[in-house]
């Protein structure tokens, strides 16, 4: 024990023992105390000072880690459309902030009517409203209505599919804008300068865990409001167990 580098941080311990041929390192956690920061912190911490110990260059670390989000179907409105559906001067109620910033689920939902007479209640609306309207579905929720729907880019909704809204005031038409939308990750410049991509290239995104699957046509998203965010529909987020602990990747 006698090359063993140990040294305390508060609450946590760093432990290197350097007679292995093989470095390790573990932290552990006094159950005594409440943890105070962040794994992330503790994480950086940890490889600051692993690196530090075998004198070696820490190697360039994302700028933010690496978030993966499932959308679950939803819409995004005009503010005529909310007014149509919900009365004249209406405003959206933010329900819940998500993650990208300024961006909310509303409390107010809509029923989607498709072409067939099926519906699609408790359709969650996202505010700010926008100036086009659109629904994003995953590809179960259209085989449900009765729809064969494009994969779309937001916003990329000329010549796709149409339906009725219904609200507790009023219907809207919608004359196109449904889709599904295909896998993106929104990017601030600086995650984009790490990896090293442009707005509309696209990436693979690498899901790990007991499934294991490859997104080959992630197109990425930049812009300085964004946070670095994957997002992949229901399906997609099944398809592949997308779970709050499972490690992902971004590769080229
Ligand atoms: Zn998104």
């Amino acid at each position: 024990m006698n090359a063993r580098f140990l040294e305390k941080f508060g609450f946590f311990w760093i432990f290197i023992d350097k007679s292995e041929k093989t470095q390790k390192f573990g932290v552990s956690m006094s159950s005594s105390t409440q943890p105070k920061i962040s794994r992330d912190l503790i994480e950086q911490l940890v490889r600051e000072q692993v690196y530090a110990a075998m004198k070696q260059p820490a190697p360039r670390l994302a700028p933010n880690k690496l978030l993966v989000n499932i959308s679950a179907r939803h819409c995004h409105l005009t503010q005529e459309a909310v007014e149509a559906l919900f009365g004249p001067g209406y405003q959206l109620k933010p329900m819940k902030d998500l993650y990208q910033h300024g961006q909310y689920a509303a409390k107010e939902t809509v029923t989607l009517i498709g072409p067939r007479s099926r519906v699609i209640s408790n359709l969650r609306i996202l505010g700010p409203c926008r100036n086009l309207n659109q629904v994003e579905l995953a590809y179960t929720d259209s085989i449900a209505l009765g729809f064969d729907i494009p994969v779309k880019m937001s916003g990329d909704i000329a010549g796709t599919p149409g339906g009725m809204l219904m609200g507790p005031h009023g219907y809207f038409e919608m004359k196109e804008g449904i889709i599904r939308a295909q896998p993106h990750v929104h990017m601030h410049p600086d995650d984009a300068s790490y990896y090293g991509v442009k707005h509309l290239d696209t990436m693979k995104l690498k899901v790990h865990g007991a499934l294991g699957m490859t997104f080959d046509n992630l197109v990425v998203r930049v812009d300085p409001s964004f946070k670095l965010e994957v997002h992949i529909d229901t399906d997609e987020g099944n398809a592949c167990g997308l779970k709050p602990d499972t490690f992902c990747e971004l590769i080229q």
